[in-house]
């Protein structure tokens, strides 16, 4: 391959050199897969001619990276061995049989053993294993690298991490909408990236198996009690929202009309609140969690109760959590639950898409049944789900058109992107409206009250950024200002000052108010609650 003509030839192969000849193997002999899913995806014309060059070279650059990393004298041959016969097999499994080799697979693989391993042997695998496992790997082990002092090698590797950062950020700013679409919108194009995705799934699968003990619930608020004169009970109806963004609210001074019904309602709607998260997996259990933002991680939000369990532990609120979401992210596993998604439950559903108004249907024989408690009610909306808005709503709101009608937002204009967005946000100020309708019906016997916070926001195209989830501290506004808005009933409102109220609600407040402002509502003695953080106090 390589013509040496000096007297020591292979002697002029440094690690540096090794690391990128191996990375270039991996890039054109290894990626099949992830290289025609790609073109599935984004095929080859004119405009993703350089997009999809760059992807090879963000790869090449990826692998580069990883292996420079983890470089020495003494590691570098062995990684780079294990690497190429590794992906050779995980290659051929991945042409031949379309998988993905995640951390589930792992664990099955780990669990086969030698006899069910022989079985799916086949002479294209032989192949596989001899031309791009073995031969590179004996190139490898043959290969005699010459090692420079120290700060040579230092200094070698730093150029290569500056070199592989280089291409990774000229390629991010370059084709930044593309990315992004990439990233966000096709994440499964990734898991066939090779060697990335099988080591970065190893690593999760050594650190889901080495480092998760069962996962023990601690207590908390177990003190909670209602002490109160009131005569009247409670209703409230807390909805959790969808990528429903502030600055989209008509209500929040957004040029359009996206609240005409709430805006005819006596509500009080707080304009500056922030989510805990990007994500849905990360927001919802974080504002109902005792902790705050800065404090929460994932393991101890799973692991300590909830403010919902806090309610729980009254025992005079009755509990219900509806989902026409994906769930309720471990919040709601030990109070009653209802998938809502399926048309099993809700009776409003059209070509598979179920209708957040269906969760108010037969809400009535719930509070029936709990005649003699107070009622806490969890609807988790399906809202501003994307990237496919214009499914979110029936076509009677399909008030700004045109809309953008595929799930490839990069496609559209930003225009029509914006137009199903604001269509979908009429239709949660439909059912925020019935919600209240709703309630109203409760009024000469309850207190009522309704709750609504989005999870996060929603990027809409600005800066070629599409939906949410970015990590929080490069997150723009958009996908941290949520929507958040409450309405009393005049009895429940003697129970705050509700012109004081008014008159702050554009301060600043976020999904780590929400757990005492909960408490406060119901009026409950806990050592959990803080008064400085109910909202509503
Ligand atoms: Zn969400």
């Amino acid at each position: 391959m390589i013509n040496l003509k000096k007297e020591n030839p292979i002697k002029t192969l440094t690690q540096s050199k090794l690391i990128l000849y191996t990375a270039l193997f991996l890039v054109l002999f290894d990626n099949y897969s992830f290289f025609s899913n790609v073109l599935k995806v984004y095929p080859l014309n004119i405009t993703n001619i350089g997009p999809l060059l760059s992807l090879g070279f963000v790869l090449f650059a990826v692998i580069v990276l990883l292996f420079t990393l983890l470089s020495s004298k003494f590691t570098t041959k062995p990684i780079l061995i294990i690497v190429v016969i590794v992906s050779s097999l995980t290659n051929y499994f991945m042409n031949t049989y379309h998988i993905v080799v995640d951390e589930s697979m792992i664990r099955n693989t780990m669990q086969t053993n030698i006899n069910e391993s022989m079985d799916l042997l086949s002479i294209k695998q032989v192949v596989y294993f001899l031309f791009l496992g073995l031969l590179p790997a004996w190139y490898i082990y043959k290969a005699e690298i010459y090692y420079r002092g120290f700060k040579s090698e230092l200094i070698a590797k730093v150029k290569l991490i500056a070199l592989a950062l280089a291409i990774v950020g000229v390629s991010a700013f370059a084709f930044g909408g593309f990315y992004a679409s990439f990233l966000r919108e096709h994440k499964p194009l990734r898991f066939t990236t090779n060697p990335t995705y099988w080591i970065y799934s190893l690593g999760k699968y050594i650190s889901l198996t080495y480092n998760s003990g069962p996962i023990v619930l601690k207590a908390i608020g177990e003190d909670a009690t209602i002490e109160s004169s009131d005569k009247m009970k409670k209703i409230v109806i807390m909805v959790v929202g969808e990528a429903a963004r502030a600055d989209h609210f008509s209500l929040n001074g957004y040029e359009r009309e996206t609240n005409p019904l709430l805006k005819k309602e006596d509500i009080i709607n707080f304009s500056n609140t922030f989510s805990c998260g990007t994500s849905t997996a990360e927001s919802v259990p974080c504002m109902f969690s005792v902790y705050d933002r800065s404090d929460y991680s994932y393991k101890k939000g799973i692991s300590t109760e909830n403010v919902v369990d806090v309610l729980k532990h009254t025992n005079k609120i009755a509990l219900l959590w509806r989902d026409n979401n994906s769930d309720s992210k471990g919040v709601a596993l030990r109070i009653p639950y209802q998938n809502y998604k399926s048309a099993k439950n809700n009776t409003i559903c059209e070509n598979g898409e179920c209708r957040d108004v269906g969760m108010l249907v037969g809400l009535d024989d719930f509070i029936e049944k709990n005649r003699d408690k107070d009622i806490f009610i969890v609807l988790h909306q399906m809202g501003n789900h994307g990237p496919e808005y214009y499914k979110r709503y029936p076509k009677a709101f399909e008030k700004f058109t045109p809309t953008c009608k595929t799930n490839q937002l990069e496609q559209c204009s930003e225009a029509e992107v914006n137009n199903a967005y604001d269509n979908a946000l009429l239709y949660t100020d439909y059912f925020l409206t019935q919600t209240i309708d709703f309630l109203k019906k409760y009024n000469s016997n309850y207190k009522t009250a309704m709750i609504y916070m989005s999870d996060h926001g929603e990027s809409l195209g600005e800066g070629g950024l599409y939906l949410h989830g970015l990590p929080y501290f490069i997150a723009p506004d958009a996908q941290k200002h949520i929507g958040t808005i409450m309405w009393f009933d005049e009895k429940m409102k003697q129970d705050f000052d509700v012109k004081k109220l008014k008159a702050n609600s554009d301060k600043e407040f976020s999904q780590d108010n929400l757990f005492s402002t909960l408490l406060g509502l119901f009026k409950v003695k806990t050592e959990v609650y803080e008064a400085q953080k109910d909202m509503l106090r």
